[in-house]
């Protein structure tokens, strides 16, 4: 496994090779990025970016998308996947806001996490873009590259990373390294085709070093 000062060498690479590393989601206030970060789920940033303009417009706010159904919504967002239950959880989530919330999108992951389609990861995501609350988001760029480059075991859980690079990474660098991360997993090692033959960590990475064999 690596240790602290390994992990940070490592994110600091990634932050080097990508260095404008963020969030590529588009949204114009809080209550949208939230929109936009449940419809992210299985479905690219770009692609979400592209269903979002003529949704965001229509309903501009908690207490419109709650007047919808979800058959109301689904014709915007049917380029995506799971688009049934994604326009469920939206006007869910919608209804919950106004309902218990007072219509704002709340900043405490626990309360956060009591609206429909939002997990741990959704929630730390809304935490750490919207309201500069510390919190290191895991998807799935981030599990794989943990993963390989032995930061944690091979069958850790995502809580389970959470909780390592939480650990490891200073406080204040974690949204940038979970950006990093992502930027890596995206572009360098990425799930299919990892460039482990240009990677500047292949001398950390054993699953690297076996890979170019
Ligand atoms: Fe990923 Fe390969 Fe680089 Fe390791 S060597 S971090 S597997 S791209």
């Amino acid at each position: 496994m690596l240790n602290n000062e390994e992990i940070n060498t490592a994110i600091q690479v990634m932050r080097t090779s990508f260095p404008n590393a963020g969030t590529t989601l588009k949204a114009d206030n809080p209550f949208h990025f939230l929109l936009a970060t449940i419809l992210s789920a299985q479905s690219t940033d770009k692609s979400v970016n592209l269903t979002t303009p003529p949704l965001f417009a229509t309903y501009p706010t908690p207490q419109s998308l709650a007047a919808a159904e979800p058959g109301d919504i689904e014709p915007y967002i049917q380029s995506l996947g799971l688009f049934h239950n994604k326009a469920r959880f939206l006007v869910g989530c919608a209804r919950k806001l106004v309902s218990d919330y007072h219509g704002h999108v709340p900043r405490d992951r626990k309360e956060l996490m009591t609206l429909p389609g939002v997990g741990r990861k959704v929630a730390n995501v809304v935490m750490a873009e919207c309201f500069n609350i510390p919190a290191f988001p895991v998807d799935t760029h981030v599990s794989r590259v943990a993963r390989r480059l032995n930061i944690v075991p091979p069958k850790a859980t995502p809580l389970q990373i959470e909780k390592r690079l939480m650990a490891a990474v200073p406080r204040k660098h974690w949204l940038a390294a979970h950006h990093s991360m992502i930027f890596w997993g995206r572009y360098q090692c990425t799930s299919r085709n990892p460039q482990c033959a240009k990677c500047p960590l292949l001398t950390m990475c054993q699953y690297g070093q076996d890979n170019v064999i």
